[in-house]
């Protein structure tokens, strides 16, 4: 976890307007895909969110949510790996986070 740097891109926007600055900073980095879906809502909502994400690919951030996408191990993925089988759905899921992914980075350069 890289909770500095979070904390440095967090500082570079006006407070108040950055969520993970605001609200409870553990929904960016929780086991729960509940807490993690609702970590990426909003960031959704941040001013920061294609910078964020890019640095954090820049980075290969070992864990967490940012810039809207959770990363393990440096890699974003679509969604915590739940324990026993696979979801139905994991791949189209990864497909999704994938083109998202290119089109805010799309938006960077
Ligand atoms: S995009 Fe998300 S993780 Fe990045 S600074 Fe904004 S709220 Fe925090």
């Amino acid at each position: 976890m890289n909770v500095l740097a979070l904390a440095s891109t967090a500082a570079q926007a006006a407070p108040g307007v950055v969520p993970c600055r605001t609200r409870e900073s553990e929904l960016w980095f929780s086991e729960s895909q509940t807490d993690i879906d609702r970590a990426q809502q909003l960031c959704r909502t941040c001013p920061l969110q294609v910078s964020c994400l890019s640095g954090a690919v820049a980075r290969k951030e070992p864990w967490g949510v940012w810039g809207g996408e959770l990363f393990e191990k440096g890699e974003i993925v679509a969604a915590k790996k739940p324990k026993g089988r696979p979801r139905k759905d994991a791949d189209e899921r990864a497909r999704a986070a994938q083109e998202r992914l290119n089109e805010r980075l799309s938006g960077v350069a």
